[in-house]
């Protein structure tokens, strides 16, 4: 083992349902505006441009069931999504190709600082500090293909207090996964343990402490997690 000068950082790892395995993180990639109602929400044309990505850390990803409400925001917001996590990987993968590097699919959010992501928008520069903050995004079990397949429609719901806030189905992504995963390698190069997160339907909005969210999608059941 190298001679480290600091205690080496901890690999972030994501439980498999049915499994006492784990699943390490490399990367976390994320596309936005995938789903058409949602990209005119935020004000934007929903035909199909090229699709564009921004990353959060992987230790970014949480499985406690707690979302800490962060600092500097008052407008915190949920973005509902499904997230692909990379068996394999590669460069220009070709879309028929594709599914054949996916491990698995899980539950997550893409908990979002609104205000200063549209300060940033507004500005031109980057997005993390809107993005990529602690705990931002919180993340069920990974469901194996070996006992989901590849799920490419199924109702996506998210509660919050049992309210219904968002609502859509995966056969409404603007990019599919085989199409986001191919045009991902061909720009970066993926690898075993990349995680995408899909993109988010309509209805994203803001949360406040004490707020229950509860996700779910057909087939890959439901994750609940609090805002505390
Ligand atoms: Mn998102």
């Amino acid at each position: 083992m190298a001679n480290y000068v600091i205690e080496p950082p901890e690999i972030v790892s994501l439980p498999i349902q049915g499994s006492d395995a784990a699943f390490p993180v490399r990367r976390v990639y994320c596309i936005g505006r995938n789903y058409a109602a949602h990209a005119i929400e935020m004000g934007h044309d929903p035909d199909r441009e090229p699709p564009f990505f921004f990353q959060k850390n992987p230790n970014n990803l949480d499985t406690s069931g707690d979302f800490p409400y962060p600092p500097h925001s008052s407008d915190v917001h949920h973005e509902a999504e499904m997230f692909v996590a990379l068996k394999t990987g590669g460069t220009n993968i070709a879309v028929e190709d594709a599914l054949d590097h996916v491990y698995g699919y899980g539950l997550s959010l893409d908990m979002t600082r609104r205000d200063l992501q549209g300060e940033m928008k507004k500005m031109g520069r980057p997005w993390e500090i809107g993005k990529a903050f602690e705990r931002s995004a919180p993340c069920g079990p990974i469901h194996p293909v070996s006992a989901v397949g590849h799920p490419s429609e199924g109702h996506l719901k998210l509660t919050v207090n049992g309210e219904t806030r968002q609502e859509g189905d995966l056969n409404q992504m603007i990019w599919k996964v085989p199409e986001m995963i191919s045009y991902l390698s061909a720009y970066f190069e993926l690898a075993p343990g990349d995680v995408i997160q899909s993109g988010t339907p309509a209805g994203v909005g803001p949360v406040v402490k004490g707020d229950v969210m509860v996700m779910s999608v057909d087939g890959l059941g439901s994750l609940t997690v609090n805002v505390t």
